[in-house]
């Protein structure tokens, strides 16, 4: 069993600065868990207190049924990739996955079998006698996943591994690591600063904001319910559009207020907000041209369109309504031009409120 527990972990780094106050962190067996959120937001840090790299100021963190606080990091059983990949550039490939298994003493003949089983999964076969410097980044990158593999650990730890590659090379790796996840069937914590990376990979997402925990949930869960407006701007891309709207009553109904809408909220937890200003979220794919055919009940506006981006099939459409600024992504129409008024609409089921002040979601 590798499931990982953070129970009330701060860590106050020598300089003084506590960057993470109090988290509490269930990793289950097997799961593929992605850490995410902006830059020093202390994702790598919480990875590398689980490896042992950093102390713990105090709580507990347990790996399995085992208390690993004071455990040294080669006694942890788990192995960590980097971004900067860290191999030996004087040794093979070959060599670079044997090296650690070398130094335990394990016998040659193990070792050859690991190594080239490893590279088998890997694809790395035709490369075993090639020096790093001869191979392309997600090669390299795959020699360092190897490398981990190899010994067989209990836990998985990856930081940041694909920002060298270039866009193609991450999406493939991406699919790779996955699929390397399904096959070894171990405890996977990844660190990301992409959402993206984070939303095609793990099973479950943290979503960290200044060594806090704001939402850890299903990718799904994540983009349809964000607990606030900092996880809703954050997992989604082009980002959530965020509106100030007025909530009030027509008869029994409560109503957002915003530009042509009056659009019904059913949801009683919206009951206190009833003549106060509110944020209200909608994702630039909830927002359609006027006249899109579907059965959702829609919510019409007029705006400006400033800028049109063509994608293809689709575009983005970023538009000014009542001095707000607003991104539609919509089906591709040549008739919408820039600098003229459009008529849109948001698909009303798709609509989140969030409480202004507090941020926090009031109702999806
Ligand atoms: P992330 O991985 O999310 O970018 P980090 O965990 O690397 O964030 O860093 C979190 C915060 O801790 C940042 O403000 C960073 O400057 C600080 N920090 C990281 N390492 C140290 C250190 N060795 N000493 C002092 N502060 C550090």
């Amino acid at each position: 069993m590798a499931n990982i527990s953070f129970k009330n972990v701060v860590k106050t780094y020598d300089n003084g600065v506590t960057v993470i106050p109090d988290l509490n962190l269930e990793i289950e067996d097997k799961e593929f868990v992605v850490l995410v959120g902006p830059s020093g937001c202390g994702k790598s840090t919480t990875l590398r207190m689980i490896a042992g790299l950093e102390s713990i100021t105090s709580g507990e963190l347990w790996i399995g049924d085992k208390l690993v606080n004071d455990v040294a990091p080669k006694d942890r059983d788990i192995a960590m990739v980097f971004q900067s990949y860290a191999l030996y550039p004087h040794m093979t490939v070959y060599k670079n996955m044997a090296f650690a298994l070398e130094l335990r003493k394990v016998p040659k003949d193990i070792i050859d079998q690991k190594v080239r089983e490893a590279a088998k999964i890997l694809e790395l076969e035709p490369y075993l006698d090639r020096k790093p410097k001869a191979l392309s980044g997600g090669q390299r990158q795959r020699v360092a996943l190897g490398r981990a593999m190899v010994r067989d650990p209990k836990v998985f730890l990856l930081d940041e591994p694909l920002s060298n590659l270039d866009a193609k090379l991450r999406t493939e790796m991406r699919t790779q690591i996955a699929a390397l996840h399904k096959r070894l069937a171990t405890t996977f914590v990844y660190v990301t600063h992409d959402q993206t990376e984070a939303m095609t990979m793990g099973d479950r997402i943290c979503v960290m904001k200044d060594g806090v925990i704001q939402q850890f949930d299903t990718p799904q869960t994540l983009y349809n319910y964000p607990c606030n407006m900092f996880v809703a701007g954050f997992i989604g891309s082009p980002q959530m559009n965020f509106i100030q709207a007025k909530v009030e009553k027509d008869g029994d109904v409560c109503v957002l207020v915003f530009n042509e809408s009056r659009i019904p909220v059913k949801d009683e937890a919206i009951l206190p907000y009833v003549g106060k200003e509110v944020i209200m979220g909608i994702r630039p794919e909830d927002i359609h041209l006027e006249g899109f055919e579907t059965s959702c009940e829609k919510a019409s506006i007029t705006a400006r369109l400033n800028i049109r981006e063509v994608l293809g099939s689709e575009m983005n459409l970023y538009v000014t309504c009542e001095g707000q600024k607003l991104t539609a992504k919509v089906l591709y129409d040549g008739n919408v031009k820039e600098d003229e008024d459009v008529k849109l609409v948001f698909d009303v089921n798709k609509i989140h409120v969030f409480d202004k002040d507090t941020e926090a979601a009031i109702c999806h």
